[in-house]
């Protein structure tokens, strides 16, 4: 069986992971911790950066931090994971969904103004598959409207948008290094901000609500409870894995990327036979080879190839249940306008295996099969 993700291994985790355990520290903001903090601060151009337990409680930082208030509305696609609204649903917002652009699956930045209120606090963008929104009239309109934005860019680690890492354009960016991303470790993600006046405040509330971070600095002689907080700070044993990971980079990033590219040239004969289309990549856009997906059909033929391909020892998945037609998302947010895309687009969608250490004779495999799919032929 060809699973559809296996989480990337690159060599030297088991050694830093010893590395940890022989100094005797495994908790948070260790060495590991640090190091991968300034490695993505670096790399990435960003004002501040905190390591993270998950890419959800990085949204809930960033909820936090942006003051949502019980009542307030941010703005968000339909199209996403759960986290992306549960952040905002944690403080009392109220959602409100915005139709997707059917080309990049991405938030429609067209329709965004229209949704806004006097109520309107945030716009939350999900940069899907890694490939950018339209990061330029989006930031227009928040400017317009005073409105706080925050990237949801789970998948969109190590891409860009006009030359800018993505996660660092908005007042906020979430990454995850959960195992099904590009980099991992195991689970966790990182908070990013622009602005350095959210250092303080964003340590308090990642360390239960106390001062530690400056005690640890020796800016203070005793550390105390200052304000409202949680944990959210990932073990170093697990930052070690991620730093094992950050630092090959490259290998990791070309090897998607060679995935991607095989998987695009050998499918366009379908879609020049109008059978499926392929992602598209704006101009815009780096993207980073979060993930290679296709658009058939209908849903009803999704289903027959997803058999197909596991009658062939091939694992391929689809997602996401559009956030608005399931339960909690009827409870806590509403639709604006008309859902042209967002259903639609979702039930065509069916992702094919992608990860670091699929051969590539097996991405053949899958090629040579998909092609050979009867509805294709
Ligand atoms: C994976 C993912 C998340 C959640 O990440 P975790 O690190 O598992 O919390 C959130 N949003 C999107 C778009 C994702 O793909």
């Amino acid at each position: 069986m060809i699973d559809f993700n296996r989480p990337a291994f690159v060599g030297k985790e088991i050694e830093y992971i010893q590395d940890v355990i022989s100094r005797g520290k495994l908790c948070g903001d260790g060495e590991y911790t640090r190091k991968c903090t300034e490695w993505i601060k670096n790399q990435f151009h960003a004002g501040g950066v905190l390591l993270t337990t998950s890419c959800t409680h990085a949204l809930e930082m960033a909820a936090f931090l942006a003051d949502i208030q019980p009542g307030d509305e941010v703005i968000l696609p339909s199209y996403t994971f759960v986290s992306t609204g549960d952040a905002f649903v944690l403080r009392g917002a109220r959602l409100v969904f915005v139709d997707i652009r059917p080309d990049t699956m991405n938030i429609d930045e067209k329709l965004i103004e229209a949704a806004v209120t006097p109520r309107t606090k945030a716009i939350v963008v999900v940069h899907y598959a890694g490939v950018s929104c339209e990061m330029d009239e989006i930031m227009k309109i928040a400017e317009k409207y005073g409105l706080k934005v925050i990237e949801d860019a789970a998948q969109g680690v190590d891409a860009f948008y006009k030359g800018r890492a993505l996660g660092t354009i908005g007042d906020f960016g979430c990454y995850s290094f959960h195992e099904t991303k590009n980099y991992t470790m195991g689970e966790g993600g990182a908070l990013l901000f622009q602005d350095k006046k959210y250092q303080e405040q964003a340590e308090i509330l990642r360390e239960k609500g106390t001062d530690r971070s400056k005690f640890f600095r020796g800016q203070v002689d005793k550390y105390t409870w200052v304000g409202y907080g949680s944990s959210y700070l990932p073990s170093e044993m697990n930052a070690a894995y991620l730093y094992a990971q950050l630092e090959e980079r490259e290998k990791i990033f070309n090897k998607r990327m060679q995935i991607y590219q095989f998987y695009h040239e050998n499918l366009k004969s379908l879609e020049e036979k109008g059978m499926i289309e392929r992602p598209y990549v704006p101009p815009s856009a780096e993207h980073n080879a979060h993930m290679y997906y296709i658009k058939v059909k209908n849903m009803e033929v999704r289903g027959q190839l997803i058999a197909y391909l596991k009658s062939k020892g091939i694992l391929s998945v689809f997602h996401y249940i559009p956030l608005h037609t399931s339960p909690a998302g009827k409870r806590f947010g509403r639709f604006f306008g008309e859902d042209v895309y967002t259903t639609k687009e979702s039930e065509r969608l069916l992702r094919l295996p992608m990860f670091y250490n699929l051969p590539m004779e097996q991405v053949d495999y899958i090629v040579q099969q998909t092609l050979k799919f009867p509805q294709f032929c």
